[in-house]
């Protein structure tokens, strides 16, 4: 078996997530008959202090519902450039919302209040009106990186004195809290959306969730339909994600010392280059010469460690679930040797 650090996408769902998921009681939750689904909405609503929630089949889809329920085409977000929204999701806002994207310059996906307050224009017919503020904690192209709290404030300081809406992509928020203790409802407070996957590090098969005012969460709900995001017998699904909150989500602090232990040992391997003190939680970014990033990361895959490139340079790789301290050390040793055999 490879040791697998391409994303913390890739876990399997265990033996007792299965036979949660099999036991089950399901309905159709198009017509709101699915108590799993439900209880699922209300535990996450709960956790995140929002009024609803709404079981999306993905991430992508959860953010692009919070956009299309919050602006209307022709007007602008602001979002950092390297955010998942901007960067990953197919040209979602432009294609499903008609909006632009006004990128701010983040340090590791993290901007300040001063970069919006920067970005802001005044109301003006030349001017795509500014509408929604996009998050994204923690940072995935930032390396995993957290929003300190107060800075999450000044945003929100500076957004409501505009009248903007905030998004938070918190596909991994619970990684944001396992770390800094901080509760999941703490970091959501400042926005008026918020979007969690339970597909990532807590280990689910498949699933995100839309969380926010009651009106929003109505509307998303009529466009995940339209997009054909709702599905009947979910509660199977929802089930996964249940079982992942109650039982992952503590654990995720294993795959952070799991991250900082792999960094720690890439910084003392020649050829590679990294801050182990950037490492906050289970995304691990290095650089690697000579050669590509491409071609370093096809030779470590022939011996059974997968990560990804992710820059020319630039190797990205995830800790979960499925990968232990002593794959860790194993696949230290096994990049130790890739790095010796091709000097
Ligand atoms: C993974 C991810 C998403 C959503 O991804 P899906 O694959 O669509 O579930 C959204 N935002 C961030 C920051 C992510 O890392």
């Amino acid at each position: 078996m490879p040791i697998d650090l391409r994303s913390d996408t890739i876990t399997q769902p265990t033996q007792a997530m299965r036979a949660v998921m099999a036991a089950a009681p399901v309905g159709d939750d198009v017509f709101g008959d699915d108590p799993t689904v439900k209880l699922l909405e209300t535990r996450v609503a709960e956790l995140l202090g929002k009024e609803a929630a709404l079981f999306a089949p993905s991430g992508t889809m959860a953010n692009q519902l919070a956009l299309r329920a919050l602006a209307d085409s022709g007007d602008e977000i602001l979002i950092d450039a390297n955010a998942h929204i901007y960067y990953y999701e197919a040209g979602g806002p432009a294609a499903l919302s008609g909006l632009s994207c006004r990128c701010l310059p983040g340090i590791r996906g993290i901007f300040t209040a001063a970069d919006l307050q920067t970005a802001l224009r005044p109301p003006d017919q030349h001017f795509p009106p500014s509408k929604i503020v996009c998050v994204e904690n923690t940072h995935n192209r930032g390396g995993g990186s957290i929003w300190p709290l107060h800075q999450l404030r000044e945003i929100e300081t500076v957004s409501r004195h505009h009248s903007l809406k905030l998004h938070l992509d918190g596909a991994r928020l619970w990684n944001a809290s396992a770390a800094t203790g901080t509760a999941e409802h703490e970091y959501a407070a400042p926005f008026d959306t918020v979007s969690v996957c339970f597909s990532k590090g807590l280990g689910a098969p498949v699933g995100s969730a839309l969380c926010g005012p009651r009106d929003i969460i109505q509307r998303a709900r009529r466009f995940r339909k339209m997009l054909g995001g709702g599905m009947r017998q979910s509660g199977i699904l929802a089930a996964a994600a249940l079982h992942a909150l109650d039982h992952h989500r503590t654990r995720l602090t294993d795959d952070h010392a799991n991250a900082r232990a792999l960094a720690d040992g890439l910084a003392s391997l020649p050829g590679i280059t990294i801050d182990p003190s950037s490492v906050a939680t289970n995304i691990v970014l290095f650089n690697v010469t000579p050669g590509t990033a491409p071609q370093f990361v096809s030779t470590l895959d022939a011996a059974g460690v997968r990560m990804l490139p992710f820059g020319p340079h630039t190797i990205r790789a995830v800790t979960n679930l499925m990968v232990t301290a002593d794959d860790i050390a194993a696949a230290l040793h096994i990049i130790s040797s890739t790095l010796e055999s091709s000097n």
